[in-house]
């Protein structure tokens, strides 16, 4: 390993750590590297993040879960003379990467409320003695009073090097865990401001880098963002069919390893887990209503592949270092693009191919809506509706997958990524700009009063009482809609709802509305593509026999040409303006 060579040597200096009882005597970081955790070379951006640490600077590092984070600050911290303080949110945690640290003879403890006061009276000697280079801590404990003493102690006796804060977005509310508690972190600051301090996390989005170094009053950080790409993921979504869970049985035993299979209830973890362990897979629960002990069993059996599979809520995973994790399958719909990109980042951290699947169907998404109905303040909901927005786009989208997660990270991926679902196995894209100004005009005509199955009924012409009794039999729009299943027209109606051109309430009634980019359809101003996805009876035929699909042929054949002929007519007569002030 090159490395930069310094003038002087650089040594451990002061501490008295059981890793320093050797004096290293090293030319380079790369050395250091060998020395202290037997790695051969740096990851990307790692060596420069250490010399500036070294130098002492603020640093805000921003790399995908599994990139490496923790050695930017346990390297220079076993560099530079005293204690560094790692802020870290959960104790299993720091557990992990204690235990990991002291494995490789590295002098560093963990203070939280597991301990009993003798330990923790043990732990701060040792960390007073100078043995210790590394402590982490929870939030709460650095900043409560009776902890200032002591570390106003530790600074005056061993020095302290710097305050690393891991998982520096829970700072942010616009991040996916925001954690009260971190605001206080910046008191650290006042208190000691010549400290400096490293701030790292997997959160990309500006919004919480920028919150990031204005809550925690970062100085001129250097800051390091890595790529997102996580290239042996596979992405891909399952259309949810009604009979979802033997649809997620036969995908789990599809697979080999470990996976992960996050629920959005604990009702579903227990009861997911449950039918699971009966048809002969060997799978666990987590969540937050179980046992502390239970869970942690749990978790560490997953860990030692003692059980393949764990069924969770999203509170499992966090900082989780399995690097095996094979799958990660949602059988709901996750909260946001943020949330989604942390929980698959949870498979494939040794580099090897793995899934990442989500099982969805639009029928789901009024269930998180109901959740962020829930949310006491009405800017939170306000970003959890525009993040839910986003992660239905993803999951509706037919463009390649990871170029719609990267982008969302503000990365751009070019083109196609050959290892997702929309990449590998393309869906037809076809021009329904016709039928889209036919369902928005009826919408219109109805007044913008009714839902989707009411606006299809009038199209195919339905002898429903409803129809009748609200005059809409008398509409022009009456019937033009017969030519398509209703299931044709759902799909329609999904795929203008979520490409956003047109509106629907939310406030349990789901009364259609026409919006801006509603009427520039109408105003033939914008042309509606949608991705055409197979009805179930196309796909059971073509499933039989090649005759059959010889026959979905000639329907393809017949579409293009109805398609054709709606091209040539210029005007078509359905289309009516409910505001006539508007011009063509
Ligand atoms: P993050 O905090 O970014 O999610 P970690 O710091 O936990 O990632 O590191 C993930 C894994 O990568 C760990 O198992 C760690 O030991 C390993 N790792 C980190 N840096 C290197 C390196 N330079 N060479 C080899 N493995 C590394
Ligand atoms: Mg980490």
């Amino acid at each position: 390993m090159g490395g930069i060579k310094y003038q002087g040597e650089i040594k451990m200096i002061e501490s008295k750590a059981p890793t320093a009882s050797i004096m290293y005597q090293l030319q380079s970081l790369g050395d250091a590297l060998k020395q202290f955790f037997g790695y051969t070379t740096f990851r990307p951006g790692q060596q420069q993040i250490v010399e500036e640490a070294l130098q002492n600077r603020d640093l805000l590092i921003i790399m995908p879960t599994g990139g490496g984070k923790s050695l930017c600050f346990q390297l220079p911290a076993l560099l530079k003379p005293g204690l560094t303080v790692v802020v870290s949110p959960l104790i299993a945690l720091m557990q992990d990467q204690v235990d990991a640290l002291v494995d490789n003879g590295i002098g560093a403890t963990f203070l939280n409320s597991t301990l009993s006061w003798d330990a923790v009276r043990s732990r701060e000697m040792a960390i007073l003695n100078g043995k210790i280079k590394l402590l982490y801590v929870a939030p709460e404990r650095l900043l409560a009073e009776r902890f200032a003493p002591f570390l106003e102690q530790v600074r005056s006796q061993v020095g302290i090097s710097a305050f690393a804060v891991d998982e520096a977005h829970c700072v942010s509310a616009w991040g996916h865990d925001f954690r009260p508690e971190y605001r206080q972190i910046k008191q650290l600051r006042q208190r000691y401001p010549d400290i400096p301090i490293l701030a790292l996390t997997a959160t990309a989005t500006k919004r919480v880098q920028q919150d990031i170094v204005q809550q925690l009053t970062l100085r001129q950080p250097s800051i390091h963002i890595a790529s997102f790409n996580r290239p042996n993921l596979y992405y891909e979504i399952q259309p949810k069919q009604r009979q979802s869970y033997n649809q997620l049985f036969k995908k789990v035993q599809s697979h080999k390893g470990s996976g992960i299979i996050y629920c959005l209830s604990r009702r579903s973890v227990d009861e997911v887990a449950f039918r699971l362990q009966k048809d002969g897979i060997s799978a666990l629960p987590y969540h937050a209503g179980m046992s502390d002990i239970d869970r942690s069993s749990n978790q560490n059996r997953f860990i030692r592949d003692d059980v393949q599979v764990i069924v969770a809520t999203i509170a499992f995973g966090m900082g989780i270092n399995k690097l095996d994790v094979r799958f990660v399958i949602h059988y709901d719909l996750p909260r946001n693009l943020e949330g989604y990109y942390q929980e698959s980042g949870r498979a494939g951290r040794d580099g090897e191919p793995a899934y990442c699947t989500i099982f969805y169907r639009p029928g789901d998404v009024p269930r998180l809506d109901y959740l962020i109905d829930q949310k006491p303040d009405p800017r939170e909901q306000r970003v959890a509706r525009q993040q839910l927005q986003q992660i239905r786009d993803y999951a509706e989208g037919t463009d390649c997958r990871r170029t719609i997660l990267l982008r969302y990270f503000g990365e751009r991926f070019k083109g196609n990524c050959d290892n997702c679902d929309n990449c590998c196995h393309p869906k037809p894209v076809e021009d329904w700009t016709i039928e889209a100004q036919k369902f928005l005009s009826c919408v219109a005509r109805c007044r913008e009063r009714f839902g989707m199955t009411h606006i299809i009924d009038v199209l195919r012409g339905s002898r429903k009482k409803k129809v009748e009794q609200n005059g809409h039999h008398l509409l022009s729009t009456y019937g033009i809609g017969r030519d398509k299943s209703i299931d044709a027209w759902k799909m329609l109606a999904r795929s203008l709802l979520h490409q956003g051109l047109m509106d629907e309430t939310t406030d349990g009634y789901r009364v259609l509305k026409l919006n801006k980019r509603s009427w520039e359809v109408l105003r033939k101003q914008r042309s509606v593509h949608i991705a055409i996805t197979q009805t179930p009876v196309a796909k059971a035929l073509s499933d039989v026999s090649p005759r059959t699909a010889e026959i979905e042929l000639l329907f393809e054949r017949l579409r293009k040409l109805r398609k054709q002929i709606a091209d040539i007519q210029s005007v078509p007569p359905y289309v009516i303006f409910a505001d006539s002030s508007l011009k063509l």
